[in-house]
């Protein structure tokens, strides 16, 4: 609340004290009125008193926290828990009305201010970053592989007859799921292996032999991922966004954890301006790092949102709206801002010495031109002692040690994924004839944390040589 206009008696308070106090309190609301009038991101971060204090005046615009309210329906925000109430900040009415993500809630004026407002800061997030030809986003309460087959779904009402999904092969299974979770068919089209840098990159005339074959009316869409698993290099999305326009294609793409690289997001833009993307989705956990549970979906076209949006069944989750909405605030463009550069060097910095390692060792890091998240190191030397044990023991001595997120990809591993068959399931490819394992450097990430790793890689190589 705001004294301003409350005549306060000398008696209370003597007036010079107070006016100190009220210039204080009067920063706050020029925050707050900034931030409502112009509705972008604070170039600051803002204190977490001033957070608290916009979201508790937001909850108080909601019916559930009206002094008068008498609730005579069947969801009225009631919160039986104490606890419940303090974590969601007396938040209970969710977003969105019978179905529609964006429209306004007439019970909770509060909750659908900030969801818009967080939609709002999340665009001017994504346009100062690189993404400037985004139009619109919104924050959908769901993960990210959830969020995919919502779009599916949502591109599927618009071409009942389509049935096709043109996937460039990606081994995380979410990735895959996602099509066969919106009961489409998938035709998965393996990657172009470079020899010389042992990475993948896409094989763009595939696509186009499959659109022929097939024929473009029976094709959903083309969908593409960003942010993988080195060697696997991002998706050449400008290319396939060019074969969407030309073939009048619907075009999505995963761009999971892509917000946080720079090269991806200048892409993505380049993509959007000289061909077709329908969808960018990216998770809020990963790029925003909150709890899992949230991802944000970016167009060129605000059509294609609202379709989007009024694709969704039901009311929905405010709580990663909330989440995000006090990260965002809490950051401000610098704070975001510095989290990338650190985890540009930190990517530096986890290259060179894994360059190091590899040297010393004598194994390889594949090149990948186009991947500058995740790196791989070759495990040849573990894999031909004699007696061998299996590679994928190191990383069980690695993550017992307390290393986590390092993934070993042995040869000859085959997984199944709803009836679809992967060869060398990890690798994003079928024939390989080396393990290896990848790391990544993502949002976050510290140089100390990259110190550790190599300590306890080094131990854990030496025993592992030593034991086979
Ligand atoms: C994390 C990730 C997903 C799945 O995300 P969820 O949030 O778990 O649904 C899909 N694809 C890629 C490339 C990812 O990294």
């Amino acid at each position: 609340m705001s004294f301003d206009g409350i005549n306060i008696p000398q008696k209370l308070v003597p007036g010079n004290y107070l006016q100190l106090g009220l210039a204080a309190q009067r920063q706050t609301q020029r925050n707050f009125k900034e931030l409502l009038e112009k509705r972008k991101l604070p170039e600051n971060g803002w204190k977490e008193e001033e957070i608290e204090a916009l979201v508790h005046q937001l909850a108080a615009l909601d019916s559930n926290n009206f002094g008068h309210n008498v609730g005579l329906g069947e969801r009225e925000a009631r919160i039986a828990c104490k606890l419940v109430a303090r974590r969601h900040y007396n938040f209970g009415h969710g977003i969105g009305r019978s179905g529609d993500l964006l429209e306004s809630q007439p019970k909770a004026a509060g909750s659908t201010l900030m969801a818009n407002l967080t939609n709002a800061l999340l665009l001017d997030l994504i346009q100062t970053i690189g993404m400037r030809t985004c139009r619109g986003c919104f924050l959908v309460p769901m993960a990210t592989g959830m969020t995919l087959t919502l779009c599916l779904l949502a591109l599927h009402k618009q071409r009942p007859k389509a049935k096709y999904v043109l996937w460039s092969r990606i081994d995380q299974k979410s990735c895959f799921k996602a099509i066969t979770a919106a009961g489409l068919q998938p035709v998965i089209i393996n990657n172009l292996v470079l020899t010389e840098e042992q990475s993948l990159v896409t094989d763009s005339d595939r696509f186009l032999q499959h659109i022929n074959k097939l024929g473009p009316d029976n094709i959903l869409c083309l969908y593409t991922t960003t942010s993988c698993f080195a060697p696997r290099n991002s998706d050449d999305i400008v290319e396939i966004a060019k074969l969407a326009k030309l073939m009048a294609l619907p075009h999505l793409v995963n761009n999971a954890y892509g917000l946080q690289c720079n090269s991806i997001t200048t892409q993505l833009d380049r993509a959007q301006r000289v061909g077709r993307i329908d969808y960018i989705v990216q998770s809020t956990d990963k790029n925003l790092l909150v709890p899992v549970g949230g991802a944000i979906v970016a167009s060129r076209d605000e059509e294609s949102l609202k379709h989007l949006a009024s694709s969704y069944a039901g009311r929905a989750s405010s709580s990663q709206t909330l989440d995000v909405f006090m990260t965002l605030l809490s950051l401000g463009h610098k704070g975001y801002l510095n989290l990338l550069e650190e985890r540009r060097n930190n990517f530096q910095y986890l290259k060179l010495r894994l360059q190091q390692f590899a040297a010393m060792h004598r194994e390889v890091v594949p090149q990948c031109q186009n991947n500058s998240i995740s790196l791989a190191l070759t495990l040849s030397s573990l894999s031909v002692t004699p007696g061998s044990r299996s590679v994928t023991e190191l990383g069980a001595m690695l993550h017992t040690r307390g290393i986590s997120g390092v993934r070993v990809v042995p040869v000859g591993q085959t997984k199944s994924i709803d009836g679809y068959e992967f060869k060398n399931f990890g690798s994003h490819r079928d024939q390989l004839n080396v393990p290896y394992l990848t790391v990544a450097a993502s949002l976050g990430v510290t140089g100390s944390e990259i110190d550790k790793f190599f300590e306890v890689l080094d131990k854990c190589w030496t025993q592992f040589t030593k034991l086979s």
